[in-house]
């Protein structure tokens, strides 16, 4: 005990102080994640769940996914977090190209996940195949294997570039559920409909 009391007097405070965002080099706008932020908080008006799938991504989409997560985007301030279970999620967000043997996990995936479902497909790879294309092993796109609703280009795609590929598919989704324009129901005579 007595060691170790001597080694933090020895040693002092060797943290940083927090950097403000000013002085971050992250080459991020810190103006669009506020306008994307507020979007998804006037189009969704609610929590939006997320279940990530890696279906054969050499991983640096991740490590963006991951970067994602951290505070300065406070996604979690919004009601966006990632989940689990694709049967808790409203989103599914797709890297890699499909490896064979990741397809069937990735279809049970989708089939287990409720409607109304959003796939967004992240990186070259899961937009195009990318530099691992279609072979004996992969079956490329994640648009070959289950309904992709917004891709999102990049190797890998920033943060950023995220935010706004989840923005655009929930846009898409609050514009397919514009409530159709009403048809009066035809009463049968002397009452109301059945
Ligand atoms: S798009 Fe790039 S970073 Fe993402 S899985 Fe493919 S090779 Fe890796």
């Amino acid at each position: 005990m007595w060691h170790i009391l001597k080694q933090i007097v020895r040693t002092g405070i060797v943290t940083e102080p927090t950097p403000q965002v000013a002085d971050l080099d992250t080459g991020v706008d810190a103006a669009i994640v506020q306008r994307i932020h507020q979007d998804i908080l006037d189009i969704l008006g609610q929590a939006l769940t997320i279940r990530q799938v890696d279906a054969g991504s050499c991983n640096g989409c991740e490590l963006e996914i991951h970067a994602l997560n951290n505070p300065y985007y406070n996604i979690e301030g919004l009601g966006i977090k990632f989940v689990a279970s694709p049967r808790h999620a409203d989103l599914l967000l797709v890297t890699g190209p499909v490896s064979k043997h990741m397809a069937i996990a990735l279809k049970r995936t989708y089939d287990a996940t409720p409607e109304p479902k959003l796939v967004v497909a992240v990186g070259d790879c899961g937009c195009t195949g990318g530099i691992f294309g279609e072979s004996y092993a992969s079956l490329g796109r994640v648009a070959n294997v289950i309904p992709v609703d917004v891709e999102v280009p990049g190797c890998p795609p920033t943060p950023t570039a995220l935010l706004q590929g989840i923005l655009a598919a929930i846009t898409r989704h609050a514009d397919a559920a514009e409530p159709a324009v009403a048809q009066p129901v035809a009463q049968p005579p002397g009452g109301e409909p059945a």
